[in-house]
């Protein structure tokens, strides 16, 4: 028996819904809580009638801690899933140690406006430490809260959709089962779906071009380097999708497995982009329509990213058009009983397939998914370290089996080509 709060109703909340509703014994009460109340409505109509989950649904503004703690305090839930937008993480935090109440994202907290003189301190001083450029990073904010979560005896599990999320289960997976020492890490996330627009977002429009438009940061021996957006670019073979080109990124996870596994040389991250997209972004981007910056039109504040995420298709509906499939995962280098070895393992992941089970495209079902599962592993008990926590910091065998079993299994090859 358990009360579980989803706050958003968008692409990757709908799948983690669907997903907690197939499993009513465990989910036995779920409340969907988010902005558009018709949203939430929706959902629980299409829903309702195949699962016992009993559902509710709620009108939040997660940016209002009043409102926040009002909802806990009336449900009562044992988690949060985290799966709306990633400016309201500190706010949901607080109210989950106010009100004793486990709490889990899928990505890591970045402001509304990055121009705020507040944030804009911590970010040039994190900027000017450690050399890394997007407006997110753990270590500023969310780790932060670390010693609050132990006191109020409630787990924070940050970052669990697939990347981050599995992929760090996967790191901890390799370093317990296939290696005694890792060198390098290249986590490659590759979606080769076709969903027909010249050009869309696969998820949030702001937070994907937010993060694909800021500089490349790779970490090795011991510092971070930057470098252009864009400016690094592979091809690589794609088990189940073929050959796509693949672009350096700045990612989180690389942050929270470099402190949590010290030692690793480097770590870096790509993902594949096509030429259409790269072309619309950087007309986007020329033209300022990347900007988190108000500006006045006609008496009206506009921020153009936000005006912008109004005109492109809604990523929750994307999944009937998207054909095609996913492939995430991690290759490393290390040695196994003084010898060097290799080791790739990954999901792939159909887009089809997904529109046919829950109605929404891979991206959202690749992290939808996920969040369900780390959600399980806290409600079952399997997970119980309180505090602050990244994926990898827990045993991954259970969450791996989970994965496996309701849809994202695992592939593995000891022989896969490498990045150069
Ligand atoms: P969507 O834009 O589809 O959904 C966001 C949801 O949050 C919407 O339902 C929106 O409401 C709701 N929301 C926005 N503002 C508020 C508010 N103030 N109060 C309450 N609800 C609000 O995004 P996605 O589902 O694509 O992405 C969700 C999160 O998942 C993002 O943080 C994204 O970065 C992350 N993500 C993580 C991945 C991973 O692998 N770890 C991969 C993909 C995404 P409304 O319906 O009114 O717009």
């Amino acid at each position: 028996m358990s009360r579980v709060v989803v706050v958003g109703c968008g692409g990757v909340a709908q799948v983690a819904i669907a997903k907690c509703c197939q499993l009513d014994d465990v989910f036995t009460e779920l409340c969907i809580a988010s902005r558009t109340l018709s949203k939430c409505e929706a959902v629980k109509e299409k829903l309702q009638p195949n699962t016992k989950t009993k559902i509710t649904t709620y009108e939040l503004d997660a940016n209002n801690y009043d409102e926040v703690v009002k909802l806990f305090e009336a449900y009562k839930p044992e988690i949060v899933l985290h799966c709306g937008m990633p400016y309201h993480n500190l706010v949901i935090m607080d109210a989950c140690i106010k009100c004793k109440v486990h709490y889990l994202d899928t990505a890591a907290y970045e402001p509304e406006d990055v121009d705020d003189p507040e944030f804009r301190k911590v970010y040039d001083k994190r900027v000017k430490e450690k050399g890394f450029k997007a407006y997110f990073d753990y270590d500023s904010y969310q780790w932060k809260y670390a010693k609050k979560f132990e006191e109020a005896g409630i787990i924070g599990l940050l970052g669990c959709g697939f990347d981050p999320g599995v992929t760090q289960a996967y790191v901890a997976y390799a370093f317990k089962h296939e290696f005694d020492t890792v060198d390098t890490i290249d986590i490659l996330d590759c979606n080769g779906g076709d969903h027909g627009y010249a050009f869309a977002t696969n998820f949030n429009p702001e937070i994907n071009l937010r993060e694909v438009s800021s500089p490349a940061a790779y970490y090795e021996d011991g510092k971070w380097h930057t470098l252009p957006a864009m400016s690094v670019k592979r091809e690589y073979d794609f088990d189940g999708v073929g050959k796509k080109d693949m672009y350096l990124l700045h990612h989180e996870e690389i942050e929270s497995i470099t402190k949590n596994y010290p030692g690793i040389k480097r770590i870096r991250f790509y993902m594949t982009f096509g030429q259409s997209y790269l072309d619309h972004m950087r007309c986007l981007e020329d033209v300022g329509m990347l900007s988190t910056t108000p500006i006045d039109y006609n008496g009206v504040k506009i921020t153009p990213i936000q005006f912008l995420k109004a005109l492109l298709p809604d990523p929750a509906s994307l999944g009937e058009r998207t054909k095609g499939k996913t492939n995430i995962g991690c290759i490393f280098t290390g040695k196994k009983d003084g010898k060097d070895k290799k080791y790739y393992i990954y999901n792939v992941c159909d887009h089809q397939e997904s529109y046919l089970e829950v109605g929404s495209q891979a991206i959202s079902y690749t992290t939808g998914v996920p969040a369900m599962c780390g959600a399980l592993m806290i409600l079952k008990g399997l997970w119980n370290k309180v505090g602050i926590h990244n994926v990898e910091e827990f045993n991954p065998d259970p969450f791996i089996e989970a994965l496996d079993k309701y849809g994202l299994p695992k592939s593995e090859t000891y022989n896969p080509k490498l990045v150069d």
